[in-house]
């Protein structure tokens, strides 16, 4: 069975929730479905056995696998979730696909979410096309979202489409079809009814004239998409100058290579309900998106020089590269993990080489021989064992225990670390605890497993509450692991309110050493552990560095394990126990004891140092914030400036979009819980009648359902809308906490906070008591509007 790699398309589609995301998944099923084996799922199991939350709460939260073929093309489609609790899987989603189609709607244009997708997409490299989707709806404007598509994404649209009308049907001049700017000719679609009633594919599209009324439009758009495309097309530019006619073909292979190379965003236009432009949707994804062939070789590290990073005189570690050959040596990226009954299924993407069932493979980050025992391929509900997989292959493997989201597995002959997926930190936690002791083990076995499964969410036991502290990336991300608990593994547990996750920074810069001189048991404890630190603009987690590099191994492995121990105890928190953030810290030459000192005493001097570091710089809690959009009808704005100022959120801008205010805002999130649920919150703003948007619960075809109703974040009718907020962009500063004098309390290598009011708090998160933070978004050195002193 001949397989060929340039007709695999590995999409996503990708869009702000409530876009048509789904609707246009499920047409694009519908219009393919002669063609491949999804009659299957169509023939009486259309109840697929998705995930209960997600239908329960109507949002898709666990990409989904699907394929289909059109035309000569198999397409590979991953399904992501729109909200933003689960940016994750659209993260790792986009780190494996080669190209994604972004859905905007018409009426509501670039949202939160579509930006947020957008920089990542462009984090990965991924080639895009854009569907101006809902053009049927009051207050469409296609070429209003082409322009911000290029004001606030900063892309390159390339407009292939205008479309005839625009608005509902009952308007004069209703959206009703297209003018492909390719083939110059007018395309007509038949209605959802035929369409739906119609045999699968017959539905096919109308090519006409272009009618009078668009001609000039038309002529405009073509004459830009093709000056556009001069400079990727000598034989097109040389047509053009000539002014001789320009075959589809020609422009088709231009866009194609402008698209590849990131130069522009092809723009097509469209109602995925109405079932207009949904063929020349998947057109596009065949002419214009990447095969596995078309991206570059992916790029990674020699495992074997990963150790020169920690010394200066190797000097870098080497980069490699490997083709999508299915000859190469075999590498691939787990992306994806499912627990499963039978043990957890890895999604893996293959990106050189061969992977067969019944080998085994490397893992070159855990210094593990992972079992492939079985391999599948995978659609939404159902998959089919295969022998091998093969470079462009995304697959389910069965047999790995010890590799994790992001990890490589490769050739042990020929190994090569692939980079891992960048997560977000975690933003909210909630403390739950077993009703019954008996459950305590049980929860910690369940969340060990969801942790593997999600890598946004973190699960922290501490021995003195009893309580877990489970962290994530907003209150539905958490809400949905709750019920999983409950649903699936019949956890019951109490629950308390959530609280944000903050972070401590230091305040200032410090250098101090940390030492130790004690008798332990008959043994002398001597070491001098120094550090440098301050805080950084860097919006991340801590980092130590080893600022000392002995030329003797036995000094060397010293100054290493020095470094390792101050990372430690730096992981363990701040002051108030919060994660330490945005900080530096380098471990400096330290005079050695006659005889060397011993490991055990390296780590307590370096427990010892960053308790010093803490009492001396200072900490500053750090406050989430979020950037918020918020839709108000004119006579509803004021109520709900004041609602969002009483919020501590700073209003940034306001636009009209689609007849509705569009506030954009940054608030902190702490502020912010519930805002976007219907009730309480928006809601109760208005006299008017504000009506919520329940939506009918649908069952995908062979694609994860969608449906919202119970909590899910509110979308307000009558045109507002609360759109949901994206992951912090950045911390603020709060409170500056500083200890009353010098080092609180006797180091010790496991607990540096000794304090008990600390010790209680170090879980990660901040006390329920803790005082008001003065957001000042855009200033993070504004001060410290409150003192704690403690
Ligand atoms: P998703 O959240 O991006 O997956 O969006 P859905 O596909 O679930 O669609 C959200 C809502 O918009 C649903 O009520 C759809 O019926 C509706 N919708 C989707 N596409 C269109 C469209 O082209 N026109 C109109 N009028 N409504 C649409």
């Amino acid at each position: 069975m001949g397989r060929q790699l340039e007709s695999i398309r590995n999409i996503g589609i990708v869009a702000h929730i409530d876009a048509g995301k789904t609707t246009l998944t499920e047409r694009l099923l519908f219009f393919t479905k002669t063609s491949h084996r999804l009659g299957d799922v169509d023939r009486g199991t259309t109840v697929t056995d998705f995930d209960p939350e997600e239908q329960e709460r109507g949002i898709t939260i666990y990409s989904a696998a699907v394929s289909f073929r059109w035309r000569d093309v198999n397409v590979n489609l991953i399904d992501t979730p729109g909200h933003v609790d689960f940016t994750a899987e659209v993260e790792r989603s986009l780190r494996v696909l080669d190209g994604a189609v972004v859905v905007f709607s018409a009426r509501e244009g670039v949202e939160a979410q579509s930006e947020t997708v957008w920089r990542q997409a462009d984090r990965y490299g991924v080639p895009r096309i854009a569907l101006v989707n809902k053009l049927d709806r009051e207050g469409a404007d296609f070429f209003g979202t082409v322009r911000q598509i290029e004001g606030r994404l900063a892309a390159r649209p390339l407009v292939l489409q205008v479309p005839l009308g625009l608005g509902p049907p009952h308007v004069k001049d209703p959206f009703r079809g297209l003018v492909d700017l390719v083939e110059m000719e007018l395309l007509t679609f038949p209605s959802k009814e035929e369409a739906l009633a119609g045999a699968a594919g017959s539905a096919a599209v109308t090519r006409s004239a272009i009618p009078a009324e668009l001609a000039d439009v038309a002529a405009t758009w073509r004459e830009q998409l093709v000056s556009t495309l001069f400079d990727f097309s000598d034989e097109l530019a040389e047509l053009a100058l000539a002014e001789a006619p320009i075959p589809g073909d020609v422009m088709r292979k231009a866009i194609r290579q402008a698209t590849i190379a990131r130069q522009v965003v092809p723009v097509l236009a469209g109602s995925a309900l109405d079932c207009i432009g949904v063929q020349p949707v998947l057109d596009a994804i065949a002419w214009y998106l990447p095969s596995p062939a078309d991206v570059p070789p992916v790029e990674g590290l020699d495992p074997a020089t990963l150790d020169a990073k920690k010394d200066a005189k190797k000097g870098p570690p080497k980069a490699i590269s490997r083709k999508a050959d299915p000859k190469a040596p075999f590498c691939g990226l787990v992306f994806k993990i499912v627990a499963e009954k039978h043990g957890d299924l890895s999604f893996v993407r293959v990106y050189s080489g061969t992977l067969k069932a019944g080998s085994r493979a490397w893992n070159p980050l855990r210094q593990k021989k992972e079992n492939i025992a079985q391999i599948w391929h995978v659609q939404a509900d159902r998959r089919e064992q295969v022998e091998q997989a093969e470079a462009g292959d995304i697959v389910g493997v069965i047999g790995p225990r010890s590799s994790i989201t992001g990890d490589t597995l490769c050739d042990a002959g020929d190994p090569i670390l692939l980079e891992q997926i960048q997560f977000p930190e975690t933003v909210i936690s909630m403390a739950i605890e077993p009703e019954t002791s008996l459950e305590r083990k049980k929860l910690g076995e369940v969340l060990e497993m969801m942790k593997r499964q999600d890598p946004t969410f973190r699960a922290v036991e501490s021995e003195e509450t009893g309580q877990t502290l489970i962290s994530g990336m907003g209150e539905l991300h958490l809400e949905v692991i709750r019920h999983r608990l409950e649903r699936d593994f019949n956890l019951h547990c109490r629950v308390h309110e959530p609280r944000v996750s903050y972070k401590e920074t230091l305040a200032r810069a410090a250098t101090v050493s940390g030492q130790i001189n004690r008798q332990v048991g008959g043994q002398t404890l001597v070491a001098t552990v120094t550090v440098r630190a301050e805080p950084t603009d860097e919006q991340g987690p801590v980092t130590v560095e080893q600022g000392w590099f002995p030329q003797d191994e036995s000094t060397a492995a010293i100054a290493a394990l020095m470094t390792q121990s101050v990372r430690e105890s730096a992981e363990r928190g701040g002051l108030k126990g919060c994660p330490l953030w945005a900080a530096r810290i380098v471990v400096l030459e330290s005079p050695l004891p006659d005889p060397p000192p011993s490991d055990v005493a390296i780590r307590m001097a370096a427990a010892e140092a960053i308790d010093r570091l803490l009492a001396e710089a200072g900490t500053v809690l750090l406050e989430p914030v979020m950037r918020v959009e918020v839709s108000v009808p004119e006579d509803h704005l004021g109520n709900v400036i004041n609602d969002l100022q009483q919020r501590r959120a700073i209003i940034t801008d306001t636009e009209l979009r689609g007849g509705v205010n569009v506030l954009t805002a940054e608030a902190p999130l702490a502020s912010m819980f519930g805002y976007s649920k219907r009730e309480p919150g928006p809601r109760q703003l208005h006299d008017g009648p504000a009506e919520i948007r329940p939506r009918p619960g649908r069952n995908g075809r062979g694609v994860r359902v969608e449906k919202r109703a119970g909590n899910a974040p509110a979308t307000v009718r009558s045109g507002r809308s609360y759109a949901a907020t994206r992951p912090p962009d950045r911390y603020v500063r709060g409170a500056t906490l500083r200890r009353r004098s010098g080092p609180a309390h006797a180091p010790s290598p496991d607990v540096r906070c000794g304090h008990p009011a600390l010790r209680s708090l170090h879980a990660g998160c901040a006390p329920a008591s803790m005082p008001p933070l003065a957001a000042e978004p855009g200033s993070r050195d504004t001060g410290s509007p409150s003192h704690v002193t403690w």
